[in-house]
C-alpha cells in the first residue's frame, strides 16, 4: 500500500509544464518562487523546481522552496481548493526507486583518499585556486584533484578493485550498461568535504566556467553522487569542517559558519579558526545539528555581503540563528561592507594579502555584528592574522 498523493497528478491538475529527468523518474517545471525569493525568474524552458513523484516531493535548488503536492496545490489554489485537489488525485503508486545507504565513513573515508591519490591536480586548477588565496602548501595538504575525463573513469575503477577498495555504496561511484565500475565526473576539480576528524564524507566538484557557458542548467558546485544509478547512491549534503593544522575544536571554539566547503577552506587558514562550510544557505538544520554534534557553545555566521539584496539568503541566515539558538548554541550573523568582498573569503584575501595591510582592530572594525538581528548575544569575534 501507498499513501502519498500523486504529486505528478497534482502538478498536472495545476497545469504546471513537465520535464521528466532520469529516465523519468523524476520532473522539472520552472519554479514559480524564485522571484519572490529575491532570485531572478525561472525563465529556463525546463524550469529548475525538481519533483520526485517516489517521495512525493518538490524541492527548488536556486531558492530552497520545498514542499509536497498539498503545499504545491495550496500556494497555487490556495488552502480550500488545495484539499480538494489532493484528495481527487489519488495515491502514488508508480516504481518506488531503491535508494542504497551510503557506505559508512570509515569505508568511505579510506576509499575516497585511494581514490584521490589516482588523481592529479592540474597546474590550470592549481592555479586557478592559488588565485583564490591558497599556498600551495595548504592546496596539497588539502588534496584538491582535478576531475578525470569519463573515457578513463573505468580504468580508474579497475586499478582501485585491483587494490582491494570496495566500490559499493561508494557515493560517486556506479556500474554502467556493461556492469563495469564508473563514476560521475564533468569537467572541474574535487574538493574534499570533510568531518571534523577531518575523514572525507564526500566531495563537491567546481564545475569549470568554461563548461558551465555551455550548460544553462548546470550550477556551480556540483555534489559528486550517483544518487537515481541502480547501483550508486546519494552523497546527501554533509556539512564541511574545515580546520586549521594546529586547531581542535573544544566547547569554547567560536566556530565560523559559512555558505561552500571551498569558501570555508580559505577562510579557516587566514582566520586560524575552524569553519563549518555548509553546502548551500537553506540546509539550516544541518548546519545547526553540526554544530550541536561538535558540542560548540557559540557559533558566528558570515555569509555573504551582497546578502541584503537577497531576501531568501537572508532569511536562511534568520533561520539558522533559530536553529542554533533553540539548540542552546550562541549565535550571531555577522556583515561588512560588500565593496571590501563578496564572501568572507574575499574579504580576507583582499585586505590581508592584497594592497592594503590592515591592523587587527580595522579589521575587527569593518566585520561587524549584525545588530539588526541579535542585540542581546555578545560575541567577539577577534580575528587572527597570521
Ligand atoms: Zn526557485
Amino acid at each position: 500500500m501507498n499513501d502519498l498523493p500523486d504529486i505528478l497528478q497534482v502538478a498536472s491538475q495545476l497545469a504546471l509544464p513537465l520535464h521528466p529527468i532520469q529516465g523519468g523518474r523524476q520532473y522539472t517545471t520552472p519554479c514559480w518562487a524564485c522571484h519572490s525569493r529575491g532570485n531572478k525568474p525561472d525563465t529556463n524552458r525546463k524550469g529548475h523546481l525538481t519533483i520526485r513523484p517516489d517521495k512525493g516531493v518538490f524541492r527548488c535548488p536556486r531558492c530552497g522552496y520545498s514542499g509536497n503536492g498539498y503545499t504545491m496545490a495550496r500556494d497555487f489554489v490556495g488552502k480550500e481548493r488545495a484539499i480538494q485537489i489532493v484528495g481527487s488525485v489519488g495515491d502514488y503508486n508508480g516504481v518506488k526507486l531503491q535508494e542504497l545507504e551510503p557506505a559508512g565513513i570509515e569505508t568511505r573515508n579510506v576509499v575516497y583518499n585511494a581514490f584521490l591519490d589516482k588523481l592529479v591536480l592540474s597546474p590550470r586548477h592549481r592555479n586557478d585556486i592559488n588565485s583564490r588565496g591558497l599556498n600551495d602548501d595548504i592546496v596539497d595538504k588539502n588534496n584538491y584533484k582535478t576531475t578525470p575525463l569519463w573515457d578513463s573513469t573505468g580504468g580508474i575503477c579497475s586499478l582501485l578493485i585491483k587494490d582491494g577498495y570496495p566500490l559499493e555504496r561508494i557515493p560517486g561511484f556506479f556500474k554502467n550498461r556493461e556492469g563495469k565500475w564508473v563514476f560521475m565526473t564533468l569537467p572541474g576539480f574535487l574538493i574534499p568535504v570533510r568531518d571534523q576528524q577531518q575523514r572525507i564524507q564526500g566531495f563537491q566538484i567546481r564545475v569549470d566556467d568554461k563548461y558551465l557557458d555551455m550548460k544553462e542548467n548546470l550550477r556551480k558546485y556540483i555534489w559528486f553522487s550517483s544518487a537515481g544509478k541502480k547501483t550508486g547512491c546519494s552523497s546527501g549534503a554533509p556539512v564541511h569542517t574545515a580546520l586549521p593544522l594546529d586547531r581542535k575544536i573544544t566547547p569554547e571554539t567560536k566556530l565560523w559558519i559559512t555558505e561552500g566547503p571551498l569558501k570555508a577552506d580559505i577562510a579557516s587558514v587566514y582566520m586560524g579558526l575552524p569553519f563549518l562550510g555548509v553546502a548551500g544557505v537553506s540546509l539550516y538544520r544541518q548546519a545547526a545539528q553540526e554544530v550541536k554534534n561538535l558540542q560548540v557553545n557559540k557559533a558566528v555566521i558570515a555569509y555573504d555581503a551582497d546578502m541584503h539584496e537577497n531576501p531568501h539568503v537572508k532569511a536562511a541566515e534568520k533561520e539558522l540563528v533559530k536553529e542554533l539558538l533553540s539548540r542552546g548554541i550562541k549565535a550571531v550573523p555577522v556583515i561588512w561592507a560588500d565593496v571590501l568582498g563578496k564572501g568572507i573569503d574575499d574579504l580576507l584575501t583582499n585586505l590581508i594579502t592584497q594592497e592594503f595591510p590592515l591592523s587587527k582592530i580595522t579589521l575587527e572594525r569593518l566585520i561587524t555584528v549584525n545588530t539588526g538581528l541579535q542585540k542581546e548575544i555578545n560575541i567577539d569575534i577577534s580575528i587572527k592574522i597570521r
